[in-house]
């Protein structure tokens, strides 16, 4: 059977705690499952709300800070800085991704492009082991693009309007 994914996780933290001597504090695992829990990306006030109501674990902002620091270097979560707001997601087993980020209402969403997984794939870099990659592609959402369209109509018919009155006062 296949190991499921929480105790491949696991088992990395277990490893690495091991290995440098570690304590194996049940916070860690209760952050690491509730990263796993989530599906996306979420910011560190979505992660501790998740422990404190789910897990019913609150833990202080500085340990979960730094146990994301931790995460982060053993690649178990990707940290990305979205329109200002800094942002997790898990990642392990996960396949590289673009995100499509709106630069007005900042949703952002993913999106696969097996053009440059394998662009990136066929990258050569010197004395460099690729991992994996992150790539942002900046522009506007559907919904945004209706919402400026809908304002410019009613621009449009503000002005027509404005223009209907003159024409009215100076007959
Ligand atoms: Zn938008
Ligand atoms: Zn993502």
């Amino acid at each position: 059977m296949k190991e499921s994914k929480i105790a491949a996780v696991e088992r990395i933290l277990d490893n690495y705690l091991e290995m440098n001597n570690h304590r194996k504090t049940p916070e860690r695992y209760a952050i690491l499952k509730a990263i796993y829990s989530i599906n996306g990306h979420f910011t560190l006030e979505e992660l501790n709300e998740r422990l404190a109501s789910e897990q019913k674990f609150p833990v202080s902002r500085a340990t979960l800070y730094n146990t994301l620091n931790l995460f982060l270097s053993l690649r178990l979560v990707n940290r990305h800085r979205f329109q200002g707001s800094t942002k997790y997601e898990a990642c392990y087993d996960k396949k590289s991704h673009c995100h499509q980020i709106c630069t007005i209402c900042g949703k952002v969403t993913e999106v696969r492009s097996p053009d440059i997984i394998m662009a990136v794939e066929n990258m050569h870099l010197k004395r460099f082991r690729k991992d994996g990659f992150a790539l942002y592609v900046y522009g506007i959402c559907s919904n945004c693009q209706s919402q400026m369209t809908k304002v410019k109509k009613l621009d449009k018919l503000d002005k027509q309007d404005k223009q209907d009155k003159q024409k009215s006062k100076t007959k």
